[in-house]
């Protein structure tokens, strides 16, 4: 092997990545004190959180009667009571106050007639214990994470955070004890940096990647899971991958469930607004799961629109333009672009899209990794801890409710933050790194920079996006999954074929697809592996050979360990919290789906 020269650094904590969870994070950790580096392989207002559009859930009540319990009650049933419930209480008890924290920070939150911060309803999200549509969904127009992510930037620069911009974290430096540190290339001068530090936050997003097309960005390769799963810890849930009803036909790009929240709603080729057929409440503000799953069947059915009846349209042509013009501006460009249209006068053409990871790194509600150890879930992996996107808390279960993936963001980043600075405490000295620290990471950099085999990384990872979008699609079967997972795993026995043209270590965007790629296709293996193991549907998990929620056998989440040399699978669970912080609301799962 080459050598490579490494720089030393010394952190209280790093956090990886700088989208909101991450940046949310960073600046709790810089607020309470703590020596905190932000390392981040695109620049921080680059992170797809740049792209939310619709908004960021809180029980404000501002455009009618609210609750956080509602809210609650809303989450827990949206997960499909696969969420940890203690979690989702800390989750929305705190929405309100993390809304007026980003309000004070500087978030430009679109305003009612009166000046308080507007919200718009969206789907699940219901008053009364489901007897009405509540209006909790905090907008900054059709910009709200643009308008989050800046606001973050600009604080944590006021606290002097130390920004690593555009290093690629490598993997964790680990030793019997747990995580105590960080390897990173720097991308500009090919530098290698290794971080020690007491805490190292992943907050590294989702893997949308491994799917052939989704809403996310192309820089949306689940990193830190992967370094999870290298480290020989467990990911969970990891069969839950969310569809978005609507992302534009053909390209992928997001239209977000504010256009049915503001009143836009979906038809078929007959122009029939068949959702009344299959949510008669809801309609097209049932949750993301059942509308996706509508589509697909209209679809199947041959109610699709289009000469190839593959798409479904999505309406707004009716509404007033000035509503178009001030709360959905962005999607008007949006369709304009990549669609063709005016939506004040046509539909959009649209289908359901992969959209986001429910699962992820699990954690506690205070951001701290767990794990199963001998017999006990909920062990605290020390020095490793997780937020956002990469995380599995799991506030979202089986199927995250619009507009409660930015509320994450910031309440958990806060509790992260300020668990570390509880743990780190007083004592901040820090102990030597173990021997050798770092080497297995640029050994694995080594190997791929000097791949030589006969098959480019794009061509491989467009054969695992092609099998994963569809053999692990909307609807799945046993008989599609094994033929998925037999893709897979034959795809992984191919990593030795890789080659890489690029052998400089100098913006070489080859040797960084090449390493995200090896990141994807190792959560392709476990995705699809959880998704064959659980014979029930729940949320977005819609097997098709075993239709009902298995509340007796299933109600728990899978974890799911990577043999990294073989790719091989394997899987335990870990029992759902039930249970609620106060102990004064309790939630029992109906017998059926209610939706
Ligand atoms: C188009 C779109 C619209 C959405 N709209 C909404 C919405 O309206 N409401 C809502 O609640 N949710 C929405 N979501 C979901 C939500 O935006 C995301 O789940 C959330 O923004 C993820 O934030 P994050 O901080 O976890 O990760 P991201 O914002 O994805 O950031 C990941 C960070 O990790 C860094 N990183 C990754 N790998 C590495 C590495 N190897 N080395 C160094 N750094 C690394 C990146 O540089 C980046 O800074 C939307 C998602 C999409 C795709």
């Amino acid at each position: 092997m080459t050598a490579y020269p490494i720089t030393d650094h010394t952190f209280d904590v790093v956090v990886v990545g700088a989208g909101g969870a991450g940046l949310r994070a960073t600046l709790e950790c810089a607020r309470l004190g703590l020596k905190t580096a932000c390392v981040t392989k695109v620049f921080p207002t680059r992170s797809h959180t740049v792209a939310a559009q619709g908004g960021v859930a809180a029980a404000l009540g501002n455009m009618g009667e609210d609750d956080w319990r509602w809210h609650m009650y809303d989450t827990v049933k949206g997960s499909d009571w696969l969420g940890d419930q203690d979690a989702i209480e800390y989750l929305c008890r705190n929405a309100p106050e993390a809304v007026y924290e980003l309000e004070h920070f500087g978030v430009p939150f679109s305003r009612t007639e009166e000046g308080k911060i507007y919200q718009r309803a969206f789907g699940g999200m219901t008053s009364h214990f489901g007897k009405g549509i509540a209006q909790r969904t905090c907008a900054a127009a059709d910009r709200t994470g643009h308008a989050m992510l800046h606001t973050l930037y600009g604080q944590c620069v006021k606290h002097e955070v130390n920004f690593f911009v555009e290093y690629f974290a490598l993997d964790l430096i680990t030793d019997d004890e747990g995580v105590r540190g960080l390897m990173a290339w720097k991308l500009d001068d090919g530098t290698i940096h290794r971080f020690r530090a007491h805490k190292v936050i992943l907050a590294t997003g989702g893997y949308g990647r491994i799917y052939f097309t989704c809403t996310g960005g192309h820089t949306q390769t689940g990193d830190g899971n992967a370094m999870v799963l290298r480290a020989g810890l467990p990911l969970q849930d990891m069969e839950f991958v969310q569809f978005h009803p609507t992302g534009v036909y053909g390209v992928g790009v997001l239209i977000t469930e504010g256009v049915r929240g503001e009143g836009g709603y979906l038809t078929n080729s007959e122009g029939e607004r068949f959702m009344e057929r299959y949510a008669p409440n809801a309609k097209d503000l049932a949750s993301r799961d059942v509308v996706s799953r509508a589509i697909t069947v209209e679809i199947r059915e041959g109610r699709g629109v289009g000469s190839l009846s593959d798409h479904a349209n999505l309406h707004l042509s009716h509404l007033d333009p000035k509503i178009i013009h001030e709360r959905l501006p962005g999607i008007a460009e949006s369709a304009r672009i990549f669609a063709g249209v005016d939506v004040t006068k046509d539909p959009i053409p649209v289908l359901p899209t992969v959209h986001y990871n429910m699962g992820g790194i699990p954690t506690n509600y205070m951001g701290e990794a767990v794990t199963l150890h001998e017999g006990n879930p909920d062990a605290v992996i020390p020095g490793l801890m997780a937020v956002g996107e990469a995380a599995c808390v799991s506030v979202h279960g089986a199927n995250r409710l619009g507009s409660n993936s930015l509320i994450d963001l910031v309440v958990f980043g806060k509790a992260a933050g300020a668990q570390a600075a509880k743990v780190i405490g007083e004592n901040k000295k820090h102990a030597d790194l173990p021997k050798g620290a770092g080497e297995q990471a640029l050994a694995r950099l080594d190997r791929l920079r000097n791949a030589n085999g006969t098959t480019p990384t794009a061509e491989m990872r467009l054969a695992m996006q092609r099998a994963m979008q569809e053999d692990a699609a909307v609807f799945r079967t046993g008989e599609v999954l094994a033929q998925g997972q037999k893709r897979i795993a034959e795809i992984y026995g191919r990593r030795d074929e890789l080659k890489v043209s690029d052998r400089t270590l100098i913006w070489n965007t080859d040797l960084v697809e090449t390493l995200e790629y090896e990141n994807l296709i190792a959560q392709a293996a476990v995705t699809i592996n959880s998704a064959l193991n659980r014979t029930e549907s729940r949320g977005a998990h819609a097997r098709e050979d075993y239709p009902e929620r298995d509340d007796k056998n299933w109600m728990k989440h899978t974890l799911s360990w990577l043999n990294n040399e073989t790719g091989d699978v394997r899987l335990d669970y870990r029992p759902v919290h039930s249970y609620t912080l106060s102990n004064d609301v309790e939630y029992i799962p109906p017998k059926k789906r209610v939706y």
